[in-house]
């Protein structure tokens, strides 16, 4: 930013499948941006391969306003990806992230920014109450309570993608170039002035959630097996627990063969339980391992994080 210049904010916004939210989310992006004072914005909805009219409603509002720009992605490479691809394009000043169905309320980034122009480097809004309906809701509680006590970097239970970046967090964000990305860990890791504001997270303006539940569980262990060795520290302690216990076990039986308390054991039911309870632990056990040689492979594999298939307004990363 240089002097006398109106600082530049740049509105990430991944969008699958959103054609019934868009007009609306076009509409409230250019009032709650409008409306800062001194702010060169610009929205930049990332097109996750979306098989709907999303495309189309994005190009309609660009030809309206020229400060609305797009990405379109080869195909779908999930929330996540689309992100990615947004803030390594990005830029600006200072990059926000914002969901594209509206429970992120696109009225809390002017305090976004005035928390940013108050020396943040990263803020991040917190959901002050959850509106989420049945399982989503308890899944992602337990999964922030879980989450708080196994990372080894914790973030606060209720933030999720909708962030504010400064132009050095944001460029430290994009320097992070692993495969399975857990956003909110990653902008917590970089450390530097973060702040927080809290808004109340509302229902989804109209459609379905597009992160299935297989995605969501995907995500949570991305979060975990990226952010913590603990599963593997707690796999050794319950090898040593079920190991000590079971030389205790031994012992206790050579005492009593070697006293003559009971010479003649039957113990098939033991037998038959200590066989699965184990078999079934050593399962789970090779199954974490296998998490993190996956994500292992992955990482030495280094494909990109998304491919672009076309830019509306939008210079390739590292240009202009
Ligand atoms: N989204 C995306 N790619 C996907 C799934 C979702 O870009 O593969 C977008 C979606 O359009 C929305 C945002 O990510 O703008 C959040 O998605 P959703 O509301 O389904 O997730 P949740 O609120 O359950 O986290
Ligand atoms: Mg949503």
């Amino acid at each position: 930013m240089s002097a006398g210049q109106p600082e530049s904010l740049t509105v990430v916004v991944p969008i699958y499948n959103e054609e019934a939210v868009l007009p609306e989310l076009g509409r409230r992006l250019r009032d709650a941006c409008e409306g800062i004072e001194g702010l060169d914005w610009r929205v930049l909805y990332v097109n996750d391969g979306s098989s709907d009219a999303s495309m189309e409603l994005i190009r309609a509002q660009r030809t309206e306003d020229e400060r609305f720009t797009a990405l379109s992605l080869s195909r779908n490479f999930g929330h996540q990806g689309a992100i990615t691809a947004g803030l390594a394009h990005a830029c600006s000043d200072a990059a926000v992230v914002i969901d594209g169905d509206l429970q992120d309320p696109p009225e809390v980034i002017p305090e976004l920014v005035k928390t940013w122009r108050e020396g943040a480097q990263v803020v991040f809004a917190t959901r002050s109450k959850r509106q989420e309906r049945g399982w989503r809701r308890f899944g992602v509680m337990c999964f922030h309570r879980f989450f708080r006590w196994i990372s080894d970097y914790p973030i606060q239970s209720g933030t999720g993608v909708f962030t504010l970046l400064d132009r050095v967090a944001l460029e430290e964000v994009n320097r992070l170039g692993e495969t399975h990305r857990f956003l909110p860990g990653l902008e917590s890791w970089i450390g530097f002035d973060q702040r927080r504001i809290t808004y109340q997270r509302t229902f989804r303006a109209a459609g379905q959630p597009k992160q299935s539940l297989s995605r969501l569980v995907c995500y949570a262990f991305d979060a975990i097996f990226g952010f913590s060795y603990k599963p593997l520290r707690l796999l050794t302690l319950g090898g040593v627990t079920i190991s000590l216990l079971g030389f205790l076990l031994a012992l206790v039986f050579i005492l009593r063969r070697l006293f003559g308390v009971e010479t003649a054991e039957t113990g098939f039911t033991t037998l038959v339980t200590l066989i699965l309870v184990l078999g079934g632990v050593q399962l789970c056990a090779i199954g974490v391992l296998g998490e993190y040689l996956g994500r292992v492979y992955d990482e030495a594999k280094s494909r990109p994080l998304f491919i672009v298939r076309e830019r509306l307004g939008v210079d390739e990363p590292g240009e202009g």
